[in-house]
């Protein structure tokens, strides 16, 4: 009798310890840049509208192939803002069928690697209910294949976006921690698009709206939120990414797609300049050249204004760290990389172990034993019994 008791109080501690810590309300006293920053639509560093760089971060998501890396080239190479220093834009890339090259090329053009998954499974309540183990394999790990096949640095791949936007409570975010990913764009805002909200930290109660639920609710110190704030469409409905926009101008329409675009960023531009969020997917440009001429245009217009900037997403948190008015961001030195070769390989007929494909890999470096996946993201030769000792 006794002994049980004992050991149930020991089981007891054990469950406490493991526990998560609950997030308090935030105290705008004790959460300080730059590590802290309560949720909310105040600009950082107490900053006017005008005082106020405001950010665009256009993003792509899934796998990097060889029709989608021409839409790339067109729409986003050589791009300049209005201070000379090179445009960003952020890749939230999926490993399925992902050439590494292309990756490797968009790595060394300037732009932001950030994660997908490696599996980008469904159905997708697997991300909502996903243990921490699972997250881990699919985003610490993707960090380390993409690194690895792509040769770019692992410190370079910072972001994190949950596939279908489907949020997975704390967990995502504590893998992200304990990894130390830097920020996530998963979480949809449609209560705070008018004004934004600008990105903040965890460490304290986030008031954000839950569009896509389980939503964070842990004290989770040092790891930022990107919010992905709606736009709004043509009949007043929410929509987190462009391609998702219901009542939209027609798909041939570029005048009317160039409007559409420009009333959503001035829903940003003419308030608190929270940073404008384009987020769409390749297949939505090159089926739909009237909207990708539009995009053009409307990226072309913002290039030219002496106080817009498009940025990596994660230059976007450097700035909210350390928040400098816009006169003096302009006169910053630009971001700088260190660019990296790519020694080529086509590697024909990788086996899979999740699957009976074989698949055809375009990587830096050697060719894999097997097709990289969960729990072996550098495609190792799979481990066999070894033979009992004569
Ligand atoms: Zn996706």
């Amino acid at each position: 009798m006794k002994w049980s008791v004992v050991l149930l109080f020991v089981g007891a501690a054990v469950a406490v310890a493991e526990e998560v810590v609950l997030a308090k309300d935030c105290d705008v006293e004790l959460c300080k840049l730059p590590d802290c920053r309560c949720s909310s639509t105040n600009i950082p560093g107490d900053l006017l509208p005008r005082d106020t760089p405001q950010f665009v971060t256009v993003t792509f998501d899934d796998g990097v192939n060889n029709l989608n890396i021409m839409t790339y080239r067109e729409v986003l190479y050589n791009r300049k803002n209005s201070n000379g220093c090179p445009a960003g834009a952020t890749f939230y890339v999926s490993h399925e069928y992902t050439n590494y090259q292309f990756v490797n090329e968009l790595y060394n053009q300037g732009y932001e690697i950030a994660l997908h998954s490696i599996s980008h499974q469904t159905p997708q309540t697997y991300w909502a209910t996903a243990s921490y183990n699972s997250l881990k394999e699919e985003f610490a790990d993707q960090r380390v294949l993409t690194s690895h096949f792509a040769n770019i640095p692992m410190d370079a791949i910072k972001g994190v976006r949950l596939p279908f936007l489907q949020m997975s409570g704390d967990t995502s975010f504590q893998v992200m921690s304990d990894f130390g990913l830097v920020y996530d764009c998963s979480w949809i805002t449609n209560n705070y698009s008018d004004p934004a909200l600008w990105p903040y930290t965890l460490e304290y109660k986030s008031t954000q709206d839950c569009v896509v639920p389980p939503c964070p609710t842990a004290s989770i110190p040092k790891t930022w939120v990107m919010p992905m704030v709606s736009w709004t469409d043509l009949n007043h409905t929410k929509c987190a990414m462009a391609d998702t926009c219901y009542y939209t101008p027609e798909l041939d329409d570029e005048a009317g797609w160039f409007q559409f675009i420009l009333s959503n960023f001035e829903r940003h531009y003419f308030s608190n300049r929270a940073p404008f969020g384009f987020y769409i997917h390749e297949w939505y440009l090159s089926t739909n050249p009237a909207v990708k001429a539009a995009m053009i245009r409307f990226l072309d217009v913002i290039n030219n204004l002496s106080d817009v900037f498009m940025v990596n997403s994660a230059e976007v948190i450097d700035w909210v760290k350390d928040p400098v008015p816009v006169d003096q961001y302009r006169e910053k030195t630009c971001k700088s990389w260190i660019s990296s070769v790519c020694p080529p390989s086509s590697c024909g007929n990788v086996p899979a172990t999740h699957n009976q494909n074989t698949y055809w890999m375009q990587i830096c470096n050697v060719c894999p034993k097997v097709y990289p996946w969960l729990g072996n993201p550098l495609g190792l030769e799979p481990v066999t019994e070894a033979p009992e000792a004569l």
